[in-house]
């Protein structure tokens, strides 16, 4: 029996994650289940999996599901802790083996890295904070002897396309290019001028999968795709010029591995993310995640196109950030994370999104990420110009 914390189960991967595990029930159990102020859905999660420990990092939310859960007896044993530093204690904790990361954002770093430094077998869909701390996660991973499974569609693909020994050295491997696929999102086939206008529900009307809000407008962007090839380069350890974006529209082909020899190796399946999460849980077997078998025939055709770097600028942008390296990486995911939050409440549009990014590449100075103060120390200092940039420049 594995016991699991799943830190964002409210979210849409943390939901998806309970309905894989709760087909498995024999197997996994929940120590510990985190939200931000979700007290309802959390309630329900609590009924079902009766963990041992939950965070609400809001206050006022935590005091409210407290009493809820103290109303019945068959929940009044649960734990309710409250505030940000809870999560790392529920990820590091010794009474769990497991532990999702499907916080949203920065946020979600304090405790990956806890359950990296304790040593856990970490699910890692919480890509952001892969992004901004670069090679010290991945050195917390292997100086405590973690397992880092990733969940991100395309990382879980490649992760299942790479010989098993991938970590001794790509050369050694074979190994040509890593081929990021990208649906394109739901402004593919929008001219520049059409992007003007877009809203905020446009934004988030994915055309093959359901995710959170800030994913969705990321993916909108392309700048999710930026992110991946930077968590990509950071976990499979390959330079940002070996990555390829490819968009492929049906979302059937989750990426693929290129090797010397002219061979492909690809993951296909359905897009719902209960597949890659079943196979992190379960890594290195495998077992049912609810999710229907792949249909060819119906689906008929896969296609391909080359992404337009100039539509979309966020993917140019990120590429530019991993090249110049130290804090840019970190200046990006934060710049990204404050002018999300703008375009989703309307105060600026949409193409509005790489002008602060790039704005906040070009003033912020270049550092070594030498240590996780300076990962810190750069991701507020870029929100705050962000913020303002956002205040002097842009008015709608
Ligand atoms: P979501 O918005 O649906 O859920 C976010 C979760 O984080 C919720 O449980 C929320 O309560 C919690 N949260 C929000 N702000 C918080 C804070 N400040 N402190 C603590 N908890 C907070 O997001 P999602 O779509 O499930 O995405 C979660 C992560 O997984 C993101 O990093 C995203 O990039 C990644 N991811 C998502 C998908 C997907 O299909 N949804 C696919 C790949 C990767
Ligand atoms: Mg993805």
């Amino acid at each position: 029996m594995k016991a699991v914390t799943v830190l964002g189960s409210t979210g849409s991967i943390g939901i998806s994650t309970l309905d894989v595990i709760s087909r498995h029930r024999d197997n996994y159990s929940i120590y510990a289940l985190s939200a931000n102020t979700q007290v309802d859905r959390m309630l329900s999660q609590c009924q079902k999996f009766l963990p041992e420990k939950v965070v609400m990092v809001d206050h006022d939310s935590a005091d409210k599901l407290d009493k809820l859960l103290k109303n019945s007896e068959a929940t009044s044993h649960i734990k309710v802790l409250s505030g940000a530093k809870a999560l790392e204690s529920i990820a590091s904790s010794d009474k769990t083996d497991v532990v999702m990361a499907a916080i949203v954002g920065a946020a979600g770093l304090p405790s990956s890295l806890a359950a990296a430094n304790a040593g856990k077998r970490i699910l890692l869909a919480n890509k952001e904070s892969l992004v901004m701390s670069g090679d010290l996660f991945m050195q917390a991973v292997s100086d405590a002897g973690a397992v880092l499974l990733p969940v991100d569609s395309e990382h879980n693909a490649i992760f299942q396309s790479l010989p098993e020994n991938y970590q001794s050295g790509h050369s050694s491997q074979g190994i040509n290019k890593i081929l990021l696929t990208a649906s394109g999102g739901p402004f593919r086939e929008f001219r520049y001028e059409q992007l003007i206008d877009v809203t905020p529900s446009q934004a988030c009307a994915h055309p093959n999968w359901s995710m959170g809000q800030k994913i969705s407008v990321d993916s909108a962007s392309m700048m999710n795709k930026g992110l991946e090839v930077i968590e990509a380069s950071w976990l499979f350890d390959v330079p940002a010029s070996m990555i390829d974006v490819v968009i492929h529209p049906q979302s059937i082909i989750h990426s693929m591995v290129s090797y010397n020899d002219g061979s492909v190796i690809a993951q296909l399946g359905n897009p719902d993310m209960r597949t890659p999460i079943a196979y992190s849980l379960a890594w290195p077997e495998r077992i049912e995640s609810g999710v229907s078998q792949l249909d060819l025939i119906s689906i008929s055709q896969l296609n391909f196109e080359a992404p337009d770097k100039k539509r979309f600028p966020c993917l140019q942008l990120a590429y530019e950030a991993i090249e110049q390296g130290g804090n840019a990486v970190t200046t990006l995911n934060a710049a990204n994370e404050i002018a999300v939050k703008a375009f989703l409440e309307e105060k600026i549009k949409f193409l509005d999104i790489p002008k602060v990014i790039e704005f906040c590449l070009e003033k912020m100075d270049n550092l070594e990420l030498l240590n996780l103060d300076i990962v810190f120390e750069s991701d507020q200092q870029a929100r705050k110009l962000a913020k303002q940039f956002i205040i002097d420049n842009i008015k709608i």
